[in-house]
């Protein structure tokens, strides 16, 4: 199938491309148009304004900032993948990377724009979470910042308003210590996950400090799971605690089945990988 009739603009500047969106409450973002063209070409998505921001050099950057790392929005995946300020920064966001999609993909494909995206078994959404990431937000009223905690929404759902344009994530460096495990089942490597368990580690002496675990792929978004977390914070990091985590996994998630795994294959993946995802991250705790 081919797209319905749009109307094309291609954005100059940040201010032109929110220009645009103010105009139009129908218009949509063109980034890499990964994601977007192909819902555009099944109709899914019908736009009356294409807002191509392709020309936003601007936000092509990484850069160190504030304690963290600052990536803007037209940041393509390969550059992110292969950025050593990155890899120093945010080791866990280099080690996801080695899941997401594949070369000709991420060639295209931009940071920001996944985010947005907000696929439900995207490896993104759960690493923002799990490392604090802070989305910055404009529009032609102005600028806002939105922890990753409240910005995913649903499917395709993002707390991101229908005139605004995400400008930069903002990632806290991984603090000296802290230790970090990204763990993915999917149909083919690169393709979205099937089940995916994300996660960073603090301890004090053998106790679990802080631990923030993150999963995509089992709900209508990325996820925390409060009880998850609670079955490790204050307690020995050792296989029985993170066994326990893995059970408390099984029981908060209430994933769905589709053609790729069953709820009940989804439940075990979510145990299973919790579990090895604590060890790794114990044992880059150093
Ligand atoms: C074969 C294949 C395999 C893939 N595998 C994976 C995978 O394993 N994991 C994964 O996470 N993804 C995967 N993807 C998706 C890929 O990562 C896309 O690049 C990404 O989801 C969308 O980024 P984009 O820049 O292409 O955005 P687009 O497709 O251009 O836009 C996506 C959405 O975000 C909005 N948007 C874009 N930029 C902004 C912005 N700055 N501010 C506000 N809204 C914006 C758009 O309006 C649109 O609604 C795959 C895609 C393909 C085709």
């Amino acid at each position: 199938m081919k797209p319905a009739p749009f109307r094309y603009v291609r954005a100059r500047s940040v201010d032109d491309a929110v220009a645009a969106l103010a105009r139009d409450p129908e218009a949509k973002l063109l980034a890499g148009g990964q994601s977007l063209i192909a819902m555009m070409n099944v109709r899914a998505v019908k736009p009356e304004t294409l807002v191509d921001i392709n020309a936003l050099s601007a936000l092509d950057y990484i850069k160190v900032k504030d304690g963290g790392i600052a990536i803007g929005a037209m940041t393509r995946h390969e550059t992110v993948k292969s950025s050593p300020l990155v890899a120093e920064h945010c080791p866990l966001l280099a080690e996801a990377y080695h899941w997401i999609a594949h070369r000709a993909v991420r060639n295209r494909g931009t940071y920001g724009g996944n985010l947005c995206h907000a696929d439900p078994a995207s490896e993104n959404p759960a690493v923002a979470l799990v490392t604090g990431a802070t989305m910055v937000l404009k529009s032609a009223k102005g600028e806002r910042t939105v922890a990753a905690d409240d910005f995913f929404k649903g499917v395709y759902q993002t707390a991101a308003r229908h005139d605004e344009l995400l400008i930069e994530v903002r990632i806290p460096s991984r603090p000296k210590g802290q230790g970090w495990g990204f763990m993915e089942v999917s149909p083919r490597k690169g393709d979205f996950a099937m089940t995916a368990v994300v996660c960073t580690l603090e301890l004090a002496g053998a106790t679990v400090k802080t631990a923030r675990v993150a999963y995509a792929g089992i709900a209508d978004r990325a996820m925390r799971f409060a009880p998850v977390e609670a079955a490790l914070t204050g307690k020995p990091a050792n296989e029985a605690t993170f066994a326990a985590a893995g059970a408390a996994a099984r029981k908060a998630i209430n994933p769905s089945s589709d053609f790729h795994a069953d709820e009940a294959m989804r439940r075990d993946l979510a145990e299973t990988l919790t579990r090895r995802v604590l060890a790794a991250a114990k044992a880059r705790c150093t």
